[in-house]
C-alpha cells in the first residue's frame, strides 16, 4: 500500500467480478490485488490464467485448503486480501452487502458496492456523469445497477439542458444472464407489481433533482434491457429531436445508430454488433440509443435505450475507485482514461 498503483481487491469473481477484474488490469493506474471465490471451480482457472491472486471469500481454514483438491493455489482468506488492498469492489451476489461490509469495516479499508444493494447500506450511490464530485475520498459508495447506470448515461445531460427533468419510464427486463439457470420467466411476461418500480426513482440517489418514476416487466429473453422512456424537457430552449441526438452523440458511453438503416432494428442484433467490437464476453459497455426511435414531440421526449446489463457498470466501477481514492476530480478526465485503456487491452 501507499505506492501510486492503487491495489484492487474483487470480492466474487462471477459476472460482474471477472469483467471487473479485467477493467481494472487493463488500467495503468491500477492492479487486480486478488479475487476471491467459494471454492475450487472453474472460474479459480480464469483467476489463474489471468494471473490474478486467487483468494477464498471464507477465512475459514479447511474452505481456503479445499481449493488444492481442484489444483488451485489459493493465497488465504479473503483477511489476507483486504489486508493487502487499497480498496475492495465488493461483486458478491445482492443483499451480502451487510455482513460484508462488517468485514471491510473491520479490515479498515474502502469498499464499493454494486447495485443488488440498497443505497441505505453505504448512504451514497455513483455513476460517472451523475455524482463523481461527491463521491471523492469516500470511505464507501455503491455502483447503481446495470439499468440505474443506463437511465442516468441519457438523462443527467437532458436535465443539464436547463436544470429541469421530469420523466416516466418503463424497462424491459431480460429475464436471466446467458449463464444463469436459475431465473425466470421462460414463456411470461411478469410485471413487477411494486409499482413505481425502483428502477427510475434510484436514479434520484446519483441525481436527486431529476423527477422520475418507472414500470419494470420482465421478458424471457437474457440478452439485453430496454428502456422506454418519456421525458419532459425543460422549456425555451430551443431543442430539436436532432440537437438531443447531437447531445447524446456528443455524450461517453453512448452510441447511437439507426435502427432501420444500420439494420440494428432488435436487441439481437445490437448484441450481434457488440460481438463484431470485439470486447470480451461480446460486452457493450456503451448505452445503445436507436436514432430512429427518438422523437421531441413539444417538449416532450420519446426515446428507447437498451443496456447490455452485464457490462455497462463496468467502466464505471473504474471511475469509482479514482473517486474514493480521491486521484481524479475531475469525472470526464477518468473516464476517458477507463475507456481508452479499455479499448487499448482488447486491440481495438
Ligand atoms: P454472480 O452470481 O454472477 O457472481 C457472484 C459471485 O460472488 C460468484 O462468483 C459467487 O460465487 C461469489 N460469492 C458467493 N458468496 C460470496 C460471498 N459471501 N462473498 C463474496 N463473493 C461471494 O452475480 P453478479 O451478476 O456478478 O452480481 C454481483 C452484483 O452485481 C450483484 O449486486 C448484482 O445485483 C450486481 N449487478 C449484476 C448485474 C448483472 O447483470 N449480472 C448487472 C449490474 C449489477
Amino acid at each position: 500500500m501507499g505506492s501510486s498503483v492503487i491495489r484492487v481487491a474483487i470480492n466474487g469473481f462471477g459476472t460482474i467480478g471477472k469483467r471487473v477484474a479485467d477493467a481494472v488490469d487493463a488500467q495503468d493506474d491500477m492492479e487486480v490485488a486478488g479475487v476471491t471465490k467459494t471454492g475450487p471451480s472453474f472460474g479459480c482457472s480464469l483467476a489463474a490464467k489471468k494471473g490474478y491472486p486467487l483468494y477464498c471469500t471464507s477465512d475459514d481454514p479447511d474452505r481456503i485448503a479445499s481449493f488444492s483438491s481442484g489444483g488451485y493455489d489459493c493465497q488465504g482468506g479473503l483477511s489476507d486480501l483486504l489486508s493487502s488492498a487499497d480498496v475492495v469492489v465488493d461483486c458478491a451476489p445482492g443483499k451480502m452487502g451487510a455482513a460484508n461490509l462488517a468485514k471491510y469495516e473491520a479490515a479498515g479499508i474502502k469498499h464499493m458496492f454494486q447495485g443488488g444493494e440498497k443505497h441505505e447500506l453505504t448512504g451514497l450511490s455513483y455513476t460517472s456523469s451523475a455524482n463523481h464530485t461527491e463521491n471523492l475520498n469516500a470511505r464507501g459508495t455503491r455502483v447503481v445497477s446495470c439499468n440505474t447506470t443506463g437511465l442516468s448515461r441519457t438523462l443527467v445531460p437532458l436535465y443539464e439542458i436547463g436544470d429541469s427533468l421530469r420523466v416516466e419510464c418503463t424497462m424491459i427486463r431480460r429475464a436471466a444472464d446467458p449463464g444463469d439457470s436459475k431465473k425466470g420467466p421462460i414463456n411470461a411476461i411478469k410485471p413487477v407489481l411494486k409499482v413505481p418500480s425502483h428502477h427510475g426513482p434510484d436514479v434520484m440517489t446519483v441525481k436527486p433533482e431529476i423527477e422520475i418514476n418507472s414500470l419494470a416487466v420482465a421478458v424471457p429473453t437474457t440478452l439485453m434491457h430496454v428502456h422506454a422512456i418519456i421525458a419532459d424537457l425543460p422549456t425555451g430552449h430551443g431543442q430539436t429531436t436532432e440537437s438531443i441526438l447531437d447531445l447524446w452523440r456528443q455524450t461517453p458511453r453512448v452510441i447511437v445508430m439507426h435502427g432501420e438503416s444500420d439494420r440494428l432494428t432488435t436487441t439481437a442484433e445490437v448484441m450481434e454488433m457488440a460481438r463484431d467490437i470485439g470486447r470480451k464476453w461480446g460486452d457493450l459497455h456503451e448505452v445503445f440509443v436507436w436514432e430512429d426511435g427518438v422523437k421531441l414531440v413539444g417538449d416532450r421526449l420519446y426515446y428507447f435505450q437498451a443496456i447490455h446489463q452485464e457490462s455497462d457498470v463496468i467502466p464505471e466501477n473504474i471511475d469509482c475507485i479514482r473517486a474514493l481514492m480521491g486521484v481524479e476530480s475531475d469525472w470526464k478526465a477518468s473516464v476517458a482514461k477507463t475507456d481508452s485503456a479499455i479499448s487499448d487491452y482488447y486491440g481495438l
